[in-house]
């Protein structure tokens, strides 16, 4: 079991399992010439280069990490729009939110410019007047919740009542090529904060197991093969 790598005010990204090093991909290239090396060497740093430059992807598909990962509603769905992989999440059908962590961001931000253009500005506003308001709007939204299913009705149908803020589970398996497609998008200074918090952290987890490939992709515009 792996620690877990807080992100944001209640969230985690943890590695739960990985099948996965440099080794795998310069393997799963040379098998195309019937050879198999145990160890990395300077040749196979200039392959994985090669690879990446050329954009010969498959070699990077022979590896898996498996994530636990504790993010706000809306995180998570950007993330499952990531279809090269799998997901699985808590389900507010067998479970009941009980005592929900409340996704409070630890300042606010203006948006200036057009669609395409954006940046993003400090807010300059009374954050703990608006941190008043979420937290009396979601305690409504919960207190809901809670009378719906003391009521008889449905856990899934209780839940639609509850805030995006909200913080959820999912496991996450994906293989390095997809993965890179992620940190691309995702820890990019394009994408929304609160997902490049994670995905930065991704980016760190995955560089540790698989260094060679990491520098590569950093070294070629940080693009997926
Ligand atoms: C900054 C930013 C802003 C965004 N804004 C919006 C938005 O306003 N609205 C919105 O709906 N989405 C938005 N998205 C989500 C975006 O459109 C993608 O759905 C998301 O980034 C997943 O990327 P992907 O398809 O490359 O990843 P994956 O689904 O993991 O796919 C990986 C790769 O597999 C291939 N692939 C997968 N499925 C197919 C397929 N069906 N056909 C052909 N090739 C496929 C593609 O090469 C793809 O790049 C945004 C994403 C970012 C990063």
């Amino acid at each position: 079991m792996h620690e877990e790598i807080r992100v944001l005010d209640h969230g985690f990204v943890r590695l739960d399992d990985a099948m996965a090093d440099d080794l795998s991909v310069v393997n799963s290239a040379r098998v195309s010439f019937g050879r198999r090396k145990t160890e990395m060497d300077d040749t196979d740093v200039k392959l994985i280069n090669y690879l990446m430059v050329n954009r010969h992807g498959t070699p990077f598909e022979h590896n898996s990490f498996r994530f636990h990962i504790k993010a706000p509603i809306f995180v998570a769905r950007e993330w499952f729009r990531h279809r090269i992989g799998s997901f699985n999440e808590f389900s507010t059908r067998y479970a009941e939110v009980r005592e929900p962590d409340l996704y409070i961001p630890s300042e606010f931000r203006t948006q200036v410019g057009k669609p395409g253009a954006y940046s993003f500005e400090p807010w300059k506003g009374n954050r703990d007047k608006i941190v008043a308001l979420i937290l009396r709007d979601a305690q409504d939204s919960i207190d809901m919740y809670n009378h719906m299913i003391q009521q008889g009705i449905a856990r899934e149908q209780a839940a639609e009542q509850l805030p995006l803020r909200m913080y959820t589970e999912f496991y996450w398996t994906v293989n390095a090529r997809s993965l890179m497609n992620f940190i691309n998008l995702r820890n990019s200074e394009h994408a929304r904060m609160e997902i490049r918090e994670y995905a930065m952290v991704v980016e760190s987890i995955w560089a540790e197991r698989m260094p060679v490939t990491a520098e590569a992709f950093r070294n070629n515009q940080r693009v997926a093969p």
